[in-house]
């Protein structure tokens, strides 16, 4: 077979139906209705229903003659052989947990299209010497278990296997013991050594912004992924009735939150909005309205694409915190580092050549959300395909993508696939 035949007969074979219908199946386990009508999908790591999908993934991999394993981090593969003995394989994936109130495709369509595209290869008949494993990270969430990426920042080498062992979930189960629960009942399948030297990796998302849907554009050819802070903070104050505590005499927790906030506010100003800041999770104790709070907890997550301001900002976090706070003792901990990244132009090219060679649109933008991808970097060469999403909602139960966007992606995959595994 000429390579000018290879590709447009695999990309014939990626087929829009299936893919959907394998996706439908797999919101089945977790579904769940949002308040506006639509059908989400709470799919936990390391659950029953996250083993559930796991196996009907298996299933079809299976019947398409790959072979699977996992790691000790539960790392899911299904192998397809190449034609060359002793060549490292490529990988394509994402992850297959969701977020507690997620939408159908973050994730899992990641998955499904590596899937589709293997099928659709070994459909027309194309031989590659390199073999393709279709990979299921686990723990991209970080829903139950934070932080996320625990998967592939542990395959990748950028965190020890044991880092997250006693990390709780809201049960108080810990990452430890749901990790050896679910290897034990994975026992059947073949185990293989955490890690590995892949010759690249691709990984299919959903946008999970407005950018492609709002130019009408097809495709996303991401070209890095910037890099994000989280930071867990403390203060502990003392309790005091609120009626009877003079003001000057307190240690009130929620007063040196809002002080410590605001001069955090002011470190992470930009003028250009590009830097992300955000305080999103407050815990108050005794979170009493006529008790004066003995204790606040309130997390920090930071993001930017240039590693200098990540670095010099993020370090300056609990200098601002101290010099800010009046009463309080203060306890600043960093829960997640991730650098920002740039893809390698081998994937991100053949991704533009895909999309080219399929009369597809398609633009070069970053990722503002981090992904499993951003952990690969530095193993191989390593990108993301982007499709549209619907009015770019997502972590959210009214979260879409139409088939006909979701098999453009996958059709871009395989040929994405074809040009990396050939040689
Ligand atoms: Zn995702």
């Amino acid at each position: 077979m000429t390579e000018t035949s290879i590709t447009p007969n695999a990309v014939a074979a990626v087929s829009e139906a299936r893919q959907w219908d394998r996706l439908m199946q797999m919101a089945r386990l977790g579904a769940f209705r949002g308040g506006d009508g639509s059908e989400g999908v709470n799919r936990a790591c390391l659950t029953p229903l996250d083993r559930e999908a796991r196996r009907l993934l298996i299933g079809w991999g299976q019947a398409i003659g790959l072979t699977p394993s996992i790691d000790a981090l539960g790392n899911l593969f299904l192998r397809s052989e190449g034609t060359v003995p002793g060549l490292a394989p490529v990988l394509a994936g994402s992850h297959m947990d969701s977020q507690p109130a997620g939408g159908r495709f973050d994730g899992i369509w990641g998955v499904l299209a590596a899937l589709e595209a293997v099928q659709a290869l070994h459909e027309a008949g194309v031989s590659l010497a390199r073999p393709i494993e279709v990979v299921a990270w686990t723990n991209e969430e970080g829903g139950r278990f934070a932080p996320g990426c625990m998967g592939s920042m542990a395959y990748a080498g950028h965190s020890a296997a044991d880092s997250w062992d006693a990390v709780t979930d809201s049960h108080g189960v810990s990452f430890g013991e749901a990790l050896r629960e679910h290897l034990a009942k994975e026992a059947d399948l073949p185990r293989r050594p955490l890690g590995g030297a892949p010759h690249a990796y691709v990984e299919a998302h959903i946008e999970q912004g407005p950018q492609l849907e709002a130019a009408g554009l097809d495709i996303g050819i991401v070209t890095g992924i910037q890099g994000s802070r989280w930071f867990l903070v403390e203060l502990l104050g003392a309790s005091a009735h609120a009626g009877t505590a003079p003001v000057s005499m307190r240690r009130d927790a929620v007063q040196d939150m809002v002080r410590a906030i605001t001069a955090l506010n002011a470190l992470m100003a930009d003028p250009t909005d590009v830097l992300r800041f955000t305080v999103a999770k407050i815990e108050v104790e005794p979170n009493s309205s006529n008790s004066v709070a003995e204790r606040v907890r309130f997390t920090i997550d930071f993001r930017h694409p240039d590693a200098a301001v990540l670095t010099a900002r993020g370090d300056a976090i609990e200098a601002t915190i101290r010099g800010a706070v009046r009463h309080c003792d203060v306890t600043v901990t960093e829960r997640f580092h991730a650098l920002p990244v740039e893809f390698h132009p081998a994937v991100t090219g053949a991704v533009e050549r895909a999309a080219a060679a399929q009369g597809l649109k398609a633009v070069r933008m970053p990722s503002g959300a981090f992904h499993d991808a951003q952990f690969m970097v530095p193993l191989c060469p390593s990108g993301m395909i982007f499709i549209p999403s619907y009015r770019g909602i997502s972590h959210n139960p009214a979260e879409y993508s139409s088939p006909e966007q979701l098999v453009r992606g996958a059709r871009v995959l395989a040929q994405v696939l074809a040009e990396l595994a050939r040689d």
